[in-house]
């Protein structure tokens, strides 16, 4: 490689020249094209058998007693949050920089967001500006395990639990990860996750939802499950003729949870090969000044699948580089990076 960076004279060390599908995402196999097949042939993209048995092999992988396929991460957002009995007047405490589902399914309930701050480490929800944001309404806390790094969620549920609160979990960056020795979505009440065709976990639009909690699991199912919720009571209320409780239709496409079944299989090794990756790439820039990973200690949990790798940039390290500049030096070294994450929604 050329001394000097391209902006500043070098040469192009040629990295727009690597291979395309070492970067294209998901991995698919003859294996998924054969389920995906599979489901159209028979004609059961609207049945349920493929989807219950995603479900059964990803509880046992979760670890959880329930799990559930919806027809995106947001529609498992809003199953979750009216299991745990978010409804009009409720507050839910949340981050504000997360992707907008996280939030406005909570408003789509007749509830209100109360935006917490992040820790500027993790960029997830600050468990120490939680509490003061508490009022009498406040029904639940709505953590998000941001660009696949957990967020501390036992500090978040012991001040839930002093408080009476739900805590609901968007695992959608950051499925199969670790904090503490155990898995992102399994630390609150209720875990829901996207697993659309960019996330980590990419089976194609679909979600997950995932739960210990029989009572949420059922009120999840009369919600939006009306081929499955037909008999069951929420609230002291049975369902009409199947008719689902939120009058919403939230069952997963089963070309999705057929993908989804061969995804989950290899999903494990792809997340360690992918994080090995990831490491490698930090490792190679230890001591260069300005940049470090976006990463936790690995003695409390690890990436997931690393789902965006993001660094945190420290331009006084730098006399005050703007990031700007440093993005341009990057593209002109064909390299794609992107600055910031996304925008606060308030
Ligand atoms: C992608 C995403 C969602 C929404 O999931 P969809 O499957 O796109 O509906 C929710 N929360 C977060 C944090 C996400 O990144």
């Amino acid at each position: 490689m050329s001394e000097r960076p391209v902006i500043l004279g070098g040469r192009p060390y040629g990295f727009d020249a690597q291979p395309e599908e070492l970067f294209h995402w998901p991995v698919i196999t003859k294996e998924d094209e054969d389920a995906a097949v599979d489901v159209l042939r028979r004609g059961v993209t609207s049945g349920t058998d493929v989807t219950k048995q995603f479900e059964a092999e990803f509880a046992a992988w979760q670890g959880t007693d329930y799990a559930l396929g919806y027809c995106n991460g947001t529609a498992a957002l809003t199953g979750a949050l009216w299991a745990c009995g978010v409804g009009v007047g409720d507050e839910v405490i949340g981050p504000s920089v997360t992707y907008w589902a996280s939030a406005l399914t909570v408003f789509g309930l007749g509830a209100t967001v109360v935006f917490a701050d992040i820790d500027p480490e993790t960029l997830c929800l600050d468990p120490k500006d939680i509490e003061h944001r508490i009022t009498a309404r406040t029904k639940a806390v709505m953590a998000v395990q941001y660009l696949g790094h957990p967020a501390e969620m036992d500090a978040i549920l012991a001040i839930a639990k002093k408080h009476d609160l739900k805590v609901i979990e968007d695992f959608s960056h950051a499925q199969g990860g670790l904090y503490k020795g155990k898995k992102n979505g399994s630390w609150g009440d209720v875990g829901a996750a996207s697993l659309m065709g960019s996330k980590s976990l990419a089976v194609g639009e679909g979600g997950i939802l995932v739960t210990g909690d029989r009572t949420i699991y059922e009120r999840a199912v009369a919600f939006g499950h009306y081929e499955r919720g037909g008999d069951l009571t929420v609230d002291g209320l049975t369902a009409y003729n199947g008719v689902p409780m939120g009058g919403v239709k939230h069952r997963m496409h089963q070309v999705s949870s057929a993908v989804g079944r061969v995804q989950l299989k290899y999903y494990d090794e792809r997340c360690r090969e992918i994080r090995a990756a990831v490491d490698y790439f930090w490792d190679c820039l230890q001591g260069v000044p300005g940049f470090r990973p976006h990463k936790i200690d690995p003695s409390l949990g690890d990436m997931a699948g690393w789902y965006v790798p993001y660094g945190h940039y420290s331009p006084e390290e730098l006399g005050g580089l703007r990031a700007s500049a440093v993005l341009e030096a990057v593209a002109r070294e064909g390299v794609g990076a992107s600055a910031g994450a996304n925008l606060p929604l308030h």
